[in-house]
């Protein structure tokens, strides 16, 4: 899970873990207009990737859209008493 702290706010960005992520892919391949096939909708990318290669096969078909869909949720800094000021809030440096 990927945490990361928002700038001058006290609130860390957290994925909600009670909500599936989404990956899909459509396939883009052709010239003038495109395949259109789609994968569908799974929790995991691994379903996806084995669907791209079964329709690579199938077709010869090498490009695709690939869409990530997740839930986020704020969730207060621990120990941080309410009605702190943003701006004695330390700072995290995004790298
Ligand atoms: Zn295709």
């Amino acid at each position: 899970m990927t945490r990361r702290i928002f700038r001058y706010v006290p609130f860390t960005i957290v994925q909600d873990a009670t909500a599936e992520p989404e990956y899909e892919a459509r396939c883009v391949s052709g010239d003038d207009s495109e395949c259109g096939a789609e994968s569908g909708v799974w929790p995991h990318p691994a379903e996806v990737e084995e669907w791209q290669r079964k329709h690579t096969q199938e077709t010869g078909h090498t490009r695709y859209r690939r869409n990530f869909a997740d839930y986020a949720v704020m969730e207060p800094l621990d120990g941080l008493p309410t009605g702190l000021e943003p701006a004695r809030v330390t700072r995290v440096r995004a790298s």
